[in-house]
């Protein structure tokens, strides 16, 4: 059973802005994600669930470290595209990638598509909140 509303932030960590246009597409439309139980949020501390796309890079790796260090616990992260934030794509080997980011924190669920789906973004969502639902009963 869910135990309230699941809060959800972006996190940027240098991808092309073509994940990002779907993912709000899933989370402000018509895929009404107030029916899975989740809702935007701006700030990471708030976040129970983080999407974040891109490869990590000098310029953004402290600061994505630090969102992620802000949201709550237990948290759950998803990672989206193929196309960077999972294998870095045309970044990998550059002298200014510092990912993917599962070499720098444990990722839960990875969406592979470049660009994602809005509707893939929200079964992932699915299975995230089912999982945070799990472990917050078991407390
Ligand atoms: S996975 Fe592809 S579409 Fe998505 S942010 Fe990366 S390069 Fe852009």
């Amino acid at each position: 059973m869910n135990k309230g509303k699941y809060k959800v932030s972006y996190i940027d960590a240098g991808g092309c802005n073509g994940c990002y246009i779907e993912i709000v597409a899933a989370l402000y439309s018509k895929y009404n994600p107030e029916e899975i139980n989740v809702e935007m949020v701006d700030s990471a501390g708030q976040a129970d669930i983080l999407i974040i796309t891109g490869p990590v890079n000098t310029r953004n790796k402290e600061d994505v470290l630090n969102d992620i260090k802000q949201a709550k616990e237990p948290k759950k992260i998803m990672v989206v595209g193929g196309g960077c934030g999972i294998s870095e794509g045309i970044f990998k080997g550059s002298y200014n990638t510092r990912g993917p980011i599962d070499k720098l924190e444990k990722v839960d669920l990875y969406l592979p598509e470049c660009p994602v789906k809005p509707q893939a973004v929200i079964e992932g969502l699915k299975t995230l909140v089912e999982e945070l639902d799990e472990e917050r009963n078991r407390k």
